[in-house]
């Protein structure tokens, strides 16, 4: 399952957490950032709670990264629901804070995914118009999101390729994916990407699987389809923890070894703000833990 050391040189992974909602669950991040930074990702990214709902938390969670962690740290920032004044406001605070990376995002309606999306009068209608809104204010490396299997309001992919094409064609430094499992598929998808002209790196999303039964509640809504293949992996394995994420571990480290074969070299791994599925992950492609690259530790 391990790579072999030339390809592992050539790869760059980066982490996505979340803000933390507790105090409990803020002491589980930093450990979890505390075990993962010693991966020396590219870089981590904190999410964002579309209309705004996670601003304070995001806030002070990527603060911390900066002051406490020697890591690259983006914010995802969303413009659904503000206008162009309140998004300027949002991107201040945090270029104040030491931001320069932005995951630049629409988000969903306030409904939830599959709510009709009403652009703000007076806002960013979308991602693409919040690229070139975030070129004018400041010189930020800006990343976007891209759906290899639709995304769920999209007529059809050519829809979503063209959306790609506009955040592209307005700035976005590089695409991050929605999670897949669907390696074939990707690859498809990826050629219609460089097909339609976008020349940017498409960064495949991997999720590390931590409970099958829990991730296909979730990925139906996100419209990522889940292959019969994890069904069969996963078999028997409900009641036995260990056993499964043993699974889980091997199956994430298969799909990043199989696109790496197909010429990707470059990973963004959804951690769930947990750090032992995806240490075990790095450990079966053969990646050794190096310390983090400068001082600075989190706490
Ligand atoms: P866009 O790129 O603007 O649109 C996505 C696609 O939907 C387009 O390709 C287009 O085809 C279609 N579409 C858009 N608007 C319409 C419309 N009105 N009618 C028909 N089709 C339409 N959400 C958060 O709230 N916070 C986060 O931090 C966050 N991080 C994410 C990180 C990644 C890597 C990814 C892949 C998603 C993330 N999301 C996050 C989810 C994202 O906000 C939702 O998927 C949202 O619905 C779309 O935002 P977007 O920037 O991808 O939109």
């Amino acid at each position: 399952m391990a790579l072999n050391s030339d390809a592992r040189r050539k790869i760059g992974i980066s982490f996505e957490f979340f803000p933390p909602k507790s105090e409990e669950a803020e002491g589980q991040l930093w450990n979890t950032v505390s075990e993962l930074q010693d991966w020396n990702p590219d870089f981590v990214s904190v999410t964002y709670g579309a209309g705004g709902t996670t601003k304070a938390p995001t806030l002070a969670t990527v603060s911390r990264f900066l002051a406490d962690t020697p890591l690259a740290t983006a914010s995802h920032l969303t413009c659904v629901g503000a206008t162009k004044e309140e998004t300027h406001g949002v991107i201040d605070s945090f270029r104040k804070a030491g931001v320069k990376h932005f995951v630049a995002l629409r988000g969903d309606a306030p409904g939830g995914v599959g709510a009709p999306y009403q652009p703000h009068p007076g806002g960013y209608a979308n991602a693409a118009a919040l690229v070139a809104g975030l070129r004018e204010i400041g010189d930020f490396e800006i990343s976007v999101s891209a759906y290899p299997e639709k995304h769920p309001e999209s007529r059809d992919s050519a829809a979503d390729i063209d959306m790609l094409k506009q955040k592209a064609d307005n700035g976005a430094d590089r695409a991050l994916t929605q999670f897949f499992f669907d390696n074939d598929n990707f690859e498809r998808y990826l050629e219609k990407v460089r097909a339609a002209g976008i020349n940017i790196p498409v960064v495949p999303g991997i999720m590390p699987i931590l409970n099958l039964t829990q991730l296909k509640r979730f990925a139906g809504a996100c419209g990522t389809v889940i292959p019969a293949f994890l069904d069969e992996r996963f078999a028997g394995y409900d009641d036995k923890p260990e056993e499964r994420a043993k699974v889980a571990a091997e199956v994430a480290a298969e799909q990043i070894e199989d696109l790496a074969r197909r010429g990707l070299a470059e990973f963004h791994l959804y951690t769930m703000n947990r750090a032992p599925l995806v240490s075990a992950v790095l450990t079966n492609l053969g990646f050794k833990r190096e310390g983090a690259k400068n001082t600075g530790a989190a706490a």
